[in-house]
């Protein structure tokens, strides 16, 4: 049985302040959430804020990118064993923003996660396609893409017990979701390819839908039976919402 997981992605948002108020509020609103497993990737230079208010809780903290190498000479870049020392559990890889924005190939995202998963960590692997891209009816070549490349670095192997976010580009932060029915045959797509070579991998990987999740639609997405929780942006920022969607988690 698959446990419910909500991550939030924070992006670049927060100071010291706020993040104080938005960690606070989480970890109280979550007190008495069971059975949903949470977490937020912050910003790299907030993870010992988030190492400080989190550790004890059940909540998990982690990032939302890292280098595609384990060290040496790349100013300003981030390694995954840096990570560890902040106790992450998570990191976030192949966002669609570090794809469009940052040129990221899925050679550079399968490096990455390939050092994530060497690190200990939990890769939150991100895929979807463009609004062009499913009006071309290609979604599913796209997504099987970008798992196939993973695949590749790594093997089936490497994918136990990493997580899978299902992010139609068309949905992060436009305020359009996708309907439950449409990420839900994205989902089940998703599960069927891993299916084809192990089962028990498939029934156990956790498959996260993001796009758009709100308080208000994310009971209906929890619901569908291969969603798996979510991956959640603007909403992570607003202790309320973020633990709304978490209780909505628990009850479907
Ligand atoms: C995201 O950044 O991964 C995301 C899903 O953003 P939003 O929830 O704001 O659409």
């Amino acid at each position: 049985m698959r446990e419910k997981f909500v991550a939030g992605n924070w992006k670049m948002h927060g100071s010291l302040a706020e993040n104080k108020l938005l960690l606070d509020g989480v970890v109280a609103g979550l007190a008495a959430v069971r059975g949903v497993k949470a977490a937020v990737c912050v910003p790299y230079p907030y993870l010992f804020q988030a190492q400080h208010s989190l550790q004890g809780t059940s909540i998990g903290w982690g990032a939302q990118n890292l280098s595609e190498h384990v060290k040496g000479a790349y100013t300003g870049e981030v390694s995954a064993g840096m990570l560890k020392d902040f106790g992450c559990r998570y990191v976030i890889v192949g966002h669609s923003e570090r794809r469009a924005l940052y040129g990221e190939t899925d050679e550079v995202v399968a490096h990455k996660y390939k050092w994530a998963h060497a690190a200990g960590l939990v890769p939150i692997l991100c895929v979807g396609e463009s609004l062009a891209e499913r009006e071309s009816g290609v979604t599913e070549q796209v997504v099987a893409r970008q798992l196939d490349a993973v695949v590749h670095a790594v093997g089936m192997a490497g994918l136990k017990g990493a997580v899978i976010a299902y992010e139609p580009v068309w949905a992060i932060g436009t305020g359009k979701t996708a309907t439950p029915e449409q990420a839900q045959a994205v989902h089940a797509f998703i599960r069927s390819r891993l299916r084809v070579v192990d089962t028990a991998l498939a029934e156990e990987t956790v498959i996260q839908y993001g796009g758009s999740v709100k308080a208000a639609n994310a009971a209906e997405l929890f619901g569908m039976p291969d969603i798996d929780g979510g991956l959640i942006g603007g909403a992570s920022l607003h202790a309320d919402d973020f633990v709304a969607i978490c209780r909505a988690a628990q009850a479907s």
